[in-house]
């Protein structure tokens, strides 16, 4: 991480974890744990229906609380999915995009991750976009060309004003719940040209403001070593996000 150039951002996924009642209970747990640790931002993606118990129960603390998606359209005949505007309306003012499980197991492409990218942005959101390569991509050799083409059609038509409010999760698909993690030199790499690709999209003022972080089994052991890298200004982190205190020591290894 490089905290001279840009902001350290700890993010958690839950995934389909945690219930209102269990969300209240991590986060007053949590709480008095990351107080004070103001060297990096503190953020957990809730299910939908848990946001509002974790909002909450996070007032007046440094966490904030996200969603893990967001629809392109306003509003209209899209069962099951939740726009910007409705997020807004409870708060929620940070939103992961193109996770690799919604890319997987729910057919998202980089044409609909760079519509709902777009649409949260326009809403004047922060957006979390997940990227990465696939294990096939990695063993083929093709991981930077991959990353690149990945980069370069989420972020289409995105201005460089708006890049003000998007953070890049580097996720090699081969290391996320897996226990499998890319090494903090493969981690470096990856993250290195995704920074490389956005100075090539808007230049290397908003290349080196851009937060990159990693995410795959990041976990208390591990972190503070891929977190050394200049590259790698943070990490999502989904199994230990569910952890208060795997959750903490990694917040820790930020400071
Ligand atoms: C994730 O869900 O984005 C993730 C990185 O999960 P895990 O830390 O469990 O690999």
């Amino acid at each position: 991480m490089n905290p001279a150039k840009r902001r350290t951002v700890i993010a958690g996924n839950w995934k389909m974890n945690f219930t209102p009642a269990e969300a209240t209970a991590f986060i007053n747990e949590i709480k008095p744990m990351v107080a004070g640790k103001d060297n990096c931002d503190i953020i957990f993606c809730a299910p939908f229906v848990s946001i509002a118990a974790a909002m909450e129960a996070a007032k007046g603390s440094n966490i904030v609380i996200g969603a893990e998606n967001v629809h392109y359209e306003a509003k209209g005949a899209y069962t099951g999915e939740i726009s910007a505007d409705m997020l807004k309306a409870i708060g929620v003012n940070t939103v992961l995009v193109g996770h690799s499980e919604r890319r997987q197991y729910f057919g998202e492409t980089d044409e609909t991750v760079n519509l709902r990218t777009k649409a949260a942005l326009a809403a004047g959101m922060r957006v979390i976009l997940c990227m990465g390569e696939v294990k096939e991509q990695r063993l083929a050799g093709i991981t930077n060309e991959v990353c690149a083409m990945q980069i370069k059609l989420d972020l289409a038509g995105i201005s460089a004003e708006d890049m003000k409010n998007v953070i890049i999760a580097y996720e090699p698909v081969w290391a996320i719940g897996t226990g499998l993690t890319a090494t903090p030199e493969q981690a470096e790499d990856a993250c290195a040209v995704i920074r490389a690709t956005i100075a090539e999209l808007y230049g290397n003022e908003v290349a080196e403001a851009t937060t990159i972080q990693y995410g795959g089994s990041m976990n208390d052991a591990n972190a503070a070593e891929l977190l050394s890298k200049p590259n790698v200004d943070g990490g999502l982190i989904g199994g230990a996000s569910l952890v208060a205190k795997k959750f903490t020591a990694i917040v820790d290894a930020a400071q």
